[in-house]
């Protein structure tokens, strides 16, 4: 019997492969002043690109994730993600 990830490990991982990807492809930033928050930069161009580079992070590694669900975290991360600091906007 090999280790089964739970549930809860299968959402983080899928989690961390979309905010990776948005990374990377610059669909996302960070504020400048608020390191720890996240701003969409509503990059038609970078969000495609977080697609493609999504599937290449799960071609290359071995955890068995459903493309499909990676698709859809990416599609909440940004619908959850605004253009501005939350924190900056307080002001
Ligand atoms: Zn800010």
């Amino acid at each position: 019997m090999g280790l089964r990830m739970s549930i809860n490990d299968y959402v983080d991982s899928i989690e961390s492969i979309a905010r990776e990807a948005l990374g990377t492809a610059k669909a996302t930033e960070c504020c400048p002043i608020h390191r720890d928050v996240v701003i969409r930069r509503f990059d038609d161009d970078a969000e495609r690109l977080a697609y493609a580079i999504a599937t290449n992070i799960l071609r290359q590694r071995d955890e068995m994730f459903m493309r499909e669900d990676v698709m859809s975290a990416i599609k909440d991360e940004l619908v959850s993600l605004s253009d501005e600091c939350a924190e900056c906007s307080k002001d």
